[in-house]
């Protein structure tokens, strides 16, 4: 067998490995092998964006939820959530705010609520495109019918982030209940794809029952789906779920994946998530130097911010907080990057 440099190497070439290599990769990493990844990493990120770092305003839409995942702390059986929706005028205000500190990618995210219709996400993302037609807004509220996403789509939604969650289907059904399927989310993935929008898919890193066999599947499920956007962060347990006795995912193996999949779709963008910034008060930092190159500030009214938990102690406020920009800017500008005032589209 290999080991983990040459791995590095052939994946730098080929851009794909097998199950097995993937695997090979994760299990026999250490810290030297870890660095080499990060370099490499870093090195073909500065080919492709020099040494830009794209923001998005992440405006969380409501916290309503129908479904049950049993790792999220909005779900619906957790009836300590305090629950919110905003309304389409608080949501422009976001946009106006974020306008101004410099934001031109709006991310609307939340729960799976009927009252968001596709009619009523249209009627929303139309204000917002035509009082800022430079930007783009990217969704993120989960599983819809295909026609929604098209209709979705026609009325400017420009990029959709839905989380496969897990590649491995008996994994999928460990992480949520029956009704909800892994099928069904991965066809939202491709209809998303082939409807034309900038799609994301991604995953939590040790969430429970995750193995190193899952997550090469997770890695060979983004080799070949070819996401324009991949997020990934740490899972982080909260207290009012089923899953709040088990370990957060390390900030170490999130990083290590950043690198590979940076290595493997070199023009991919690749968010350091606000969960990695919550587990390790320089995580967005680590993110950044091991490959990312888009971070999500929080561009929610202050009100709703602490009622969209998704898990324990998730950062809203400091260098993650939209306002801070100036905080979040400095930070980077230390380790040697730039936050630019752009859409940062996806390339071609
Ligand atoms: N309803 C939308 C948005 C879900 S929240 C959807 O279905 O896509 C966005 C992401 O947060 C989820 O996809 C999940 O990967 C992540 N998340 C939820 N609970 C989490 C936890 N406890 N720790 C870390 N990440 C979590």
């Amino acid at each position: 067998m290999n080991d983990v440099r040459s791995l590095l190497d052939a994946l730098v070439e080929r851009h794909s490995l097998t199950l097995e290599e993937y695997k090979f990769l994760i299990e026999n990493r250490d810290e030297q092998s870890a660095e080499y990844a990060a370099n490499k990493a870093v090195k073909i990120r500065k080919a492709v964006f020099g040494n830009s770092v794209y923001i998005r305003g992440l405006i969380e839409i409501g916290n309503i939820c129908k479904n049950d995942c049993y790792y999220c702390g909005i779900r619906r059986s957790n009836t300590a959530c305090d629950r919110y929706r905003l309304s389409d005028d608080d949501i422009l205000k976001c946009c106006d705010e974020g306008y101004a500190i410099g934001f031109r990618t709006f991310v609307m995210q939340g729960g799976e609520d009927a009252y968001f219709s596709a009619d009523k996400i249209c009627d929303i993302v139309s204000r917002i495109k035509s009082k800022y037609p430079d930007c783009a807004v990217t969704l993120s509220l989960g599983e819809y019918l295909r026609e929604d996403y098209v209709s979705m789509f026609n009325a400017g939604a420009d990029r959709y982030l839905l989380r496969h969650e897990t590649a491995n289907n008996d994994h999928y059904g460990k992480l949520h209940p029956e009704k909800m399927l892994f099928d069904n989310r991965i066809r939202c993935l491709y209809d998303l794809k082939d409807i034309g929008f900038q799609t994301g898919c991604g995953f939590m890193v040790g969430s429970p029952y995750q193995t190193t066999d899952t997550l090469s599947e997770d890695l060979k499920f983004i080799e070949e789906f070819k996401p324009a956007m991949c997020g990934i962060g740490p899972f982080i347990p909260h207290k009012d779920t089923p899953f709040r006795d088990y370990p957060a995912g390390s900030a170490e193996l999130t990083c290590f994946l950043l690198s590979i999949i940076r290595i493997m779709h070199p023009r991919i963008l690749l968010p350091a998530t606000t969960a990695l910034g919550t587990i390790d008060p320089v995580g967005r930092e680590k993110g950044i130097k091991s490959g990312a190159n888009v971070v999500m500030p929080n561009l929610s009214p202050i009100s709703a911010r602490n009622k969209y938990q998704l898990y324990d102690n998730k950062l809203s406020t400091g260098a993650e907080s939209a306002q801070n920009l100036m905080d979040l800017k400095e930070r980077l500008k230390n380790i040697g990057y730039e936050i630019v005032v752009s859409r940062g589209d996806a390339l071609k």
